[in-house]
């Protein structure tokens, strides 16, 4: 096994205090173990992130560094499903906090996480803010598909709610990825979160209404979306879209400009 420059645990400690001072983005990429129907494994979202990330790293040029993935996410709308392992909200939330905050005590200003499951993005939307003003680092958090929406627009057969979990988008990536691990003849098509005016569920067009239900209710097999749609071809160009535009997002995020604080207590006394 060769040692990989862009991996932070491939380093010894004076070599990573050596990469502080060239201010790489530092990526912390966090999946789950969770259903995905009866044709994907459990290991969907950390596959795919996992592979997103290593990928955008090899080609970032020194630019990101990339964490060891964090395996677990929030899932307790998930546990009716086997093998499901799910990390309370408020326990993420603190274990990933304390993970940036490390990052930073280090050094380094400029954390992305990096997520291959949504119902972690909350929590991952508070963990870059409170890393933010409780750091002097600026964190910020995304779930790839975003980061990729026109290139997915393209290759998208589904209507609205084809494209939520275990679905068109997940299976083709997985499908590009490594074939031999998805069990195509199961695939299904389920689609039964009820619709309506103000709410739906679809990974690429969120709903005004933020609601996600225990997912028994609205799920027999796990899937929400179309995975019979899915294939390798598909796969390959959403995971190059998605590729490219980490490099780019890390590229920007490095030199994203960023003000100076102004503490305006000090000078309102003296007015
Ligand atoms: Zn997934």
């Amino acid at each position: 096994m060769e040692r990989k420059s862009y991996l932070w645990q491939h380093h010894t400690w004076p070599e990573l205090a050596g990469a502080a001072k060239r201010q790489p983005v530092v990526v912390i990429p966090i999946g789950s173990v969770e259903d995905h129907g009866h044709h994907l494994p459990l290991d969907t979202d950390n596959f795919l992130i996992w592979s997103i990330c290593e990928e955008a790293a090899r080609r970032a040029g020194g630019e990101m560094l990339l964490m060891p993935l964090i395996p677990y996410g929030y899932e307790t709308h998930h546990m009716d499903f086997p093998g499901t392992i799910d990390i309370r909200p408020e326990h993420l939330l603190n274990f990933m906090l304390d993970i940036t905050r490390s990052v930073a005590h280090h050094g380094f200003e400029r954390i992305l996480i990096a997520d291959g499951h949504g119902s972690n993005m909350p929590i991952l939307d508070l963990v870059a803010r409170r890393t933010i003003v409780e750091t002097k680092s600026l964190c910020g958090a995304f779930i790839w598909p975003s980061l990729a929406g026109s290139a997915i627009r393209e290759v998208r057969q589904s209507g609205r709610g084809g494209m939520a979990h275990a679905c068109e988008l997940e299976t083709s990536v997985y499908l590009h990825l490594d074939a031999p691990r998805v069990q195509m003849d199961k695939a299904k098509k389920e689609q039964g979160m009820p619709e309506s005016e103000f709410v739906w569920m679809d990974l690429m067009e969120g709903s005004p209404v933020l609601l996600m239900d225990e997912w028994t209710r609205f799920s027999k097999s796990g899937v929400s979306g179309d995975p019979t749609l899915a294939t390798a071809e598909k796969g390959a160009k959403v995971f190059e879209a998605v590729v490219e535009a980490l490099v780019r997002l890390v590229k920007e995020f490095k030199r994203r400009p960023r003000g100076e604080r102004t503490d305006h207590h000090a000078s309102a006394a003296g007015a």
